[in-house]
């Protein structure tokens, strides 16, 4: 398993393919599949051998544009193919780094294990690389939803061997546990950054008068006050926070309050109203909706990217065309039955049914190579 050298795995708060690798990684190993891990030297999740590439996690790199980490990911992926060269007990990679994982995965050799590479981003980002993908005969691709792998670029899509939604831990026994006592406040979980649209969410708040609670980390920034030190910034998540968020964030309808770590973020998000998804891009696979009903809390959102397949309209939460409605459908969703938010996640969301996914495609894998 390859999850790149950004963070360690599991995480320390804010970290979305990390945390899917981390909960992959243990129902995998209850289904008999032995896990070698390639990631950051402080990560802790239990496998049966870790291959370190760096001491820790380069998650600054990962905040500047692509170009400019070239020379970090590469190395990164170089060491990743000469150990699994090395080994003769490894019989698939799976490979969970953006973009540069491909080019370099693709140039395993024909007596090498395959790859599975999980797509978790927009793919728009890198055409320069998707779009003439070539796999060479031993790289496959999954998407995170099915919206996802349909929007990718032709080369890619001749790859891929179908989608996996995400998972969360919370989602196990999720059916049993009471829902948490709500509160008034609205919520958006994740990363500040013009894709999310927490802009949209902020200007939303004041004009029809809904508290809202923004918690991520802007860029490289954790919180408030680590944002504060630096006066100006070249992260483009930092300029569009001092822009377009910042503006709206009067500490009373609209607060930020930095990265929140599970299991405070769980209960932020347990007893909101509502989670808010005022997305501007195409969102691959929303690890924060999974969570969001999990613990018993509807997702009101923007009709895009995996939201349509992971919401159940009038059930679970509530989507849109149009963002002049989402207010209204905020109002409509405290009136929804949390018990059904939990046991959809219950049904459909647990790390198990992601492993069992991930071992059929695995096995498809397989058989192709
Ligand atoms: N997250 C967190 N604390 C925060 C913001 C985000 O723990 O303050 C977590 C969030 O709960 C989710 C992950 O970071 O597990 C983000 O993954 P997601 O797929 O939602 O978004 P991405 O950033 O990968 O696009």
């Amino acid at each position: 398993m390859n999850a790149g050298p950004w963070l360690p795995v599991p995480p320390d708060g804010y970290g979305g393919i990390e945390n899917i690798v981390a909960t992959l990684v243990p129902p995998l190993r209850e289904l008999g599949v032995e896990v070698v891990l390639a990631s950051v030297g402080d990560s802790t999740l239990e496998v049966d051998d870790l291959v370190t590439v760096f001491p820790e996690g380069q998650f600054r790199q990962l905040q500047r544009p692509y170009n400019q980490v070239n020379g970090v990911v590469p190395a990164h992926q170089h060491l990743v193919v000469r150990e699994v060269r090395e080994r003769s007990d490894i019989d698939l990679v799976h490979d969970h780094v953006e973009a540069a994982g491909l080019a370099t995965l693709a140039a395993l050799g024909p007596d090498d294990p395959p790859v599975l590479h999980t797509l978790h981003w927009d793919l728009h980002k890198h055409p320069e690389l998707y779009g003439t993908f070539d796999g060479g005969g031993r790289v496959w691709v999954n998407g995170v939803s099915a919206d996802q792998v349909s929007r990718a670029p032709e080369a890619l899509r001749a790859h891929a061997v179908g989608h996996v939604h995400l998972a969360t831990p919370l989602a196990e026994g999720a059916e049993r546990r009471r829902p948490a006592d709500k509160g008034d406040h609205v919520v958006i979980m994740g990363r500040i950054t013009p894709g999310k649209g927490q802009d949209l969410g902020v200007r939303l708040a004041h004009q029809y008068g809904f508290d809202l609670i923004l918690a991520g980390p802007v860029g490289p920034y954790h919180s408030p006050e680590a944002l504060a030190e630096v006066p100006t910034s070249d992260n483009p998540d930092a300029v569009y926070f001092r822009e377009k968020v910042a503006p709206y964030v009067d500490g009373s309808r609209v607060r930020w309050l930095g990265t929140v770590r599970a299991p405070a973020r769980d209960d932020l998000v347990a007893s909101a109203r509502a989670v808010l998804a005022p997305l501007r891009w195409s969102e691959p696979g929303g690890t924060f909706v999974v969570e969001a009903l999990s613990v018993g809390t509807p997702v009101v959102g923007l009709s895009l990217g995996c939201l349509p397949e992971l919401i159940d309209h009038g059930r679970t939460g509530f989507l849109t065309d149009n963002e002049e409605e989402l207010p209204d459908l905020i109002e409509a969703a405290a009136k929804l039955d949390c018990g059904e938010c939990m046991r959809e996640a219950a049904t459909r969301f647990t790390p198990g049914v992601m492993a069992a996914r991930y071992l059929e495609l695995y096995r498809q894998v397989l058989a192709r190579a």
